[in-house]
């Protein structure tokens, strides 16, 4: 049985842009049907969705008890107005306008809130992000007002710093994690953070010609160097294929291959610790009260 705790039923690995165009009129059911059906045969039982904010991944929660899936989503993920995010989520001016939409997503019946606290990797550029993370304080913030409505929460995060003061701040789950150090780690590890750290968004890039080959491998290199650091210091790792990103077609099983190679004989041992733990804290809101 395979889990997928990071994926996008919105998105096509294509292009975004006609991805979500497909479902802004009317959802595209045929097209979630198919999805669920490649995860299906494909053995998966337990799919994460990092959200949009057309209704495609509450369609599919709907939907996935017929292909056998235990099916979470945060409805729409939740980002600062100007900043990274905006093209699938729902955005916020203020802290109070953030509260507000925590508070939609209970009634709307989201399972998590996602949050949306840094830029992207360059992937042309080893070490340089899109844009740099939020201000500890706004971190720090987003992640108690959520905690305190009961939901357990997912961050797309970058960067150490922003990464250590989420992790601090008692987020339970980091997204993506690039360029992270030993006190990022630490953090992580120390509030019992799961890191679901999308190693084939980066390795499936690899002899596309669309970026820098050489900053793609360095940036792959240092991701899977600091997951094998994060996992000698006993920290919670899980799968996540992030399907829907450029690249990475729902049923890629890059991620599993590249988390092996990562991690050798302990892969299956580590990431089901992960797992488990994203399990428990990822249902539905309500329940966690
Ligand atoms: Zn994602």
């Amino acid at each position: 049985m395979r889990c997928d705790c990071h994926m996008h039923m919105v998105l096509d690995g294509v292009d975004w842009k006609s991805a979500i165009r497909r479902h802004s009129e009317q959802i595209d059911e045929g097209w979630i049907r198919q999805v669920l059906e490649t995860y299906r045969r494909l053995g998966f039982a337990y799919l994460r969705d990092g959200g949009d904010r057309w209704g495609v991944g509450k369609r599919a929660r709907e939907l996935s008890e017929e292909y056998g899936i235990t099916y979470r989503t945060p409805l729409a993920p939740l980002c600062q107005a100007g900043h990274y995010g905006g093209f699938i989520g729902k955005k916020y001016e203020n802290l109070r306008e953030y509260a507000h939409l925590v508070e939609q997503a209970r009634e709307d019946g989201a399972d998590f809130i996602k949050i949306m606290i840094s830029g992207l990797m360059d992937f042309d550029r080893f070490g340089v992000l899109t844009e740099e993370g939020l201000e500890p304080e706004t971190i720090f913030e987003l992640i108690h007002i959520a905690h305190e409505e009961g939901f357990a929460v997912m961050a797309h995060a970058n960067g150490a710093r922003t990464v250590e003061t989420a992790a601090r701040a008692g987020v339970d789950s980091v997204e993506h994690g690039a360029y992270l150090d030993g006190e990022a780690l630490a953090a992580m590890v120390e509030n019992g953070t799961v890191w679901v750290p999308t190693l084939s968004t980066i390795g499936n890039l690899r002899g596309k010609g669309r970026f820098e080959e050489q900053a793609v491998e360095r940036i792959l290199e240092s991701a899977m160097e600091n997951v094998r650091l994060f996992a000698d210091m006993g920290g919670l790792l899980a799968p996540g294929t992030d399907a829907g990103a450029w690249a990475v077609p729902h049923g890629s099983l890059t991620e599993f291959a590249l988390l092996e190679q990562t991690l050798g004989q302990n892969a299956d041992a580590v990431l089901e610790k992960g797992t488990r733990r994203i399990q428990e804290k990822f249902s539905c809101g309500s329940c966690l009260r």
